[in-house]
Parts: C-alpha cells; sequence; structure tokens
C-alpha cells in the first residue's frame, strides 16, 4: 500500500485501488469473491500494470465489463494498454465498455483500437451509452449510473465546461459499492453514496482554492460525503509532485 492507493472488502466483494491522483491516474478494480469476475472502474495510465501485481494474468479472461466515468486522461489513458494487452493474450470473450453518453474521448479510442487491429482483434468490443439514472446488468454486476457534475478545464477560452460525466452504484450480490467518480458537490453525488457498503469518492482539493472553481470536492465535502454511506475511501488527490500546477 502507498498514499496513492486504497482497498476494501467484505465477504462478497474486494476493492482494489491500486493507484490514483489527480491529474495522473485512477483505476478502480472491483472483484465478485464468489465468481473471480472483475469490473474495473476508469482505466487509469498503469492500469495492465497495477492488474499483474494484484491477480497475475487472471483478468484477461475475468474482466466483465469497464465502466469509464468521463473522459479526461486521468481515467481512461490507460485504455489503449489494456486492450492492446488483451490482444496479445488472445481474449475471446466479448468485452463491454460503458461510457457517458457524448464521451468522444473514449469512443474514438475503441473505434481507433478496432480499426487498426481490425483483421487480428480476438475478441469483441461493445460500448455501451449510459445517461441519467442508466442501469446496466451483468450476470455478476448491477450498475446504475447517475450523471454528475465535473467541468473541465482544458480549453482554450479558460472556462470551465460540464462534461459528459457520470458517477456509479454497483450492486454485487447484497453489497453495493458507489463511486462518485469526478464532480463537484450534487445531488447526484449523494444519491451516489447514501447508504453504500463502500463509497469510493474524490477529493482533489484540501479546501476550496477559487469559489470561481467548480472541478472537484474538497477533502471537507468528500468526508461529508461519505458520512452517508456506510465506510468511505477518498481517492483522486493531488499527488505531491507538480500539486501546485495539476487541476485533475
Ligand atoms: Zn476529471
Amino acid at each position: 500500500m502507498t498514499k496513492y492507493s486504497a482497498s476494501w472488502e467484505n465477504d462478497e466483494v474486494s476493492v482494489d485501488i491500486p493507484y490514483s491522483t489527480a491529474g495522473i491516474g485512477t483505476t478502480i478494480v472491483v472483484t465478485s469473491k464468489f465468481t473471480g469476475k472483475i469490473l474495473l472502474i476508469d482505466v487509469g495510465d498503469g492500469a495492465v500494470r497495477d492488474l499483474v501485481e494484484i491477480g497475475e494474468l487472471d483478468f484477461v479472461t475475468e474482466i466483465d465489463l469497464i465502466a469509464i466515468t468521463h473522459g479526461h486522461f486521468d481515467h481512461m489513458g490507460g485504455l489503449w494498454t489494456l486492450l492492446g494487452f488483451l490482444r496479445m493474450l488472445g481474449r475471446k470473450k466479448p468485452l463491454r465498455i460503458l461510457i457517458p453518453n457524448g464521451c468522444d474521448e473514449v469512443s474514438n479510442l475503441v473505434s481507433a483500437f478496432k480499426e487498426s487491429y481490425s483483421e487480428t482483434l480476438p475478441f469483441q468490443i461493445r460500448i455501451f451509452r449510459l445517461q441519467h439514472n442508466s442501469g446496466f446488468d451483468t450476470d455478476f454486476f448491477k450498475l446504475k449510473s447517475l450523471s454528475v457534475e465535473h467541468y473541465g478545464m482544458e480549453n482554450q477560452s479558460d472556462r470551465e465546461v460540464l462534461m459528459p460525466a457520470v458517477g456509479y452504484r454497483v450492486g454485487i450480490g447484497q453489497t453495493v459499492v458507489s463511486y462518485t467518480g469526478d464532480t463537484r458537490m450534487c445531488d447526484s453525488a449523494e444519491k451516489l453514496v447514501e447508504d453504500a457498503d463502500v463509497a469510493i469518492i474524490e477529493a482533489t482539493y484540501e479546501r476550496h482554492p477559487d469559489p470561481e472553481k467548480r472541478v472537484h470536492l474538497t477533502e471537507m465535502e468528500a468526508k461529508s460525503l461519505g458520512a452517508k454511506a456506510k465506510e468511505y475511501l477518498i481517492i483522486h488527490k493531488k499527488p505531491e509532485a507538480g500539486r501546485n500546477v495539476i487541476a485533475g
């Protein structure tokens, strides 16, 4: 464990967050203990390296579903490497990827990957676009997406733009795991975490840096949200290095 990792488990589920910082990468690995099936929520840089560390190579076949919260690079930058790794090791099972509707970064990446390897890709990749209050069930995971208020800063006008962004509530057996994704305080963030067995909550700011900036939660806000869940984990803080320049 490092200061940038976190984990949680009960009898049914283990949650591993091998690494999460704002502006670099976040990957959440949710594993059903009864079936061994894996849900990945966000695929940050280094995801393959971290998956190999956690579970050797079982994940190549055991990844049941990938759910992306939004198109910022630190939440989907490891996806190309993961798809390449699954192709290299010959995964056969179709792979489903959930994205918020309008998340062009992921749909374009997947299109480019499929086009690049159209003759040699041994598994299907299917994208599903989710709205506010969408449900998506597999045999192992039951997801609900709620749109959250996450503003992007990386545009030419230097004005914040509301992004396609969701958080997820995930049912695994009797256990509920929820993840806010990146968000500022909003009704959906409260609904996502309410009574969850574990809520995974971002807290990029130690305190509000500027009342005009509406990108992320503060640690105090994250803790107040966490109090609505049975237990909570705070992730997505700024890394020590570069903390003055990383917006996340
Ligand atoms: Zn973001």
